[in-house]
């Protein structure tokens, strides 16, 4: 399928790179495992991977560059996160503990975790197109980011985003998984699961 129409399940840490892929038809190595790992996650197999990477690599714009280039540089290296080449490993998605660990993006990268690594300002305005409006909300998710509690604050985007969504499965009597968001596929799969009911 097309990747583009499940973006909006996507964490905001993907939804970044998926922007970042878009506009640079181009990601930095640690962009590039980040958002690979988890669109392998999310269920796309190898063939449709290189395919969406063929794709936004090659689409015309800045930074774009040549198929035979994209076969050249960068082949190996999405058919090598699926244990197709090489040693054949199984690369697992990133859960947040592993991307935070990792130094944040420079200039010019698009991974790591939003709730770190933007400027308050930044992050406000993300929030606002996520449809956070109300100040107090707004502010209690800047405020858990600046305390360092990353996790804590992208669960509570999560429940923030889809509280119609999740009291109506409540009031259903459907079970819903409140916990705290540890990793980007569980965001995902969480926001599928309220699709689904
Ligand atoms: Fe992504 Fe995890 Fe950060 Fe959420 S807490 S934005 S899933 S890295």
């Amino acid at each position: 399928g097309n990747v583009g129409q499940f973006v909006q399940d996507f964490p905001l840490c993907m939804q970044i790179l998926m922007e970042g892929v878009q506009q640079n038809h181009h990601l930095r190595y640690s962009g590039r495992q980040q958002l690979s790992l988890f669109l392998k996650g999310i269920g796309l197999n190898a063939e449709e991977a290189l395919k969406f990477w063929q794709q936004q690599f090659t689409a015309m714009g800045p930074g774009s560059m040549s198929v035979e280039k994209f076969n050249k540089d960068y082949r190996y290296s999405f058919r090598h996160n699926y244990g197709l080449e090489g040693g054949h490993i199984h690369y697992k998605p990133w859960d947040c503990r592993t991307i935070i660990s990792k130094p944040g993006p420079t200039k010019n990268e698009y991974h790591g975790c939003p709730y770190r690594d933007l400027h308050r300002d930044e992050l406000s305005t993300r929030l606002q197109q996520l449809g956070l409006e109300d100040d107090t909300r707004l502010g209690e998710v800047l405020e858990l980011s600046e305390r360092g509690e990353y996790q804590t604050a992208c669960t509570k985007v999560f429940e923030l985003v889809n509280r119609e969504r999740i009291d109506s499965c409540l009031k259903q009597g459907v079970k819903v998984d409140e916990s705290s968001i540890v990793h980007p596929n569980q965001y995902f799969d969480r926001n599928r699961y309220l699709d689904e009911h």
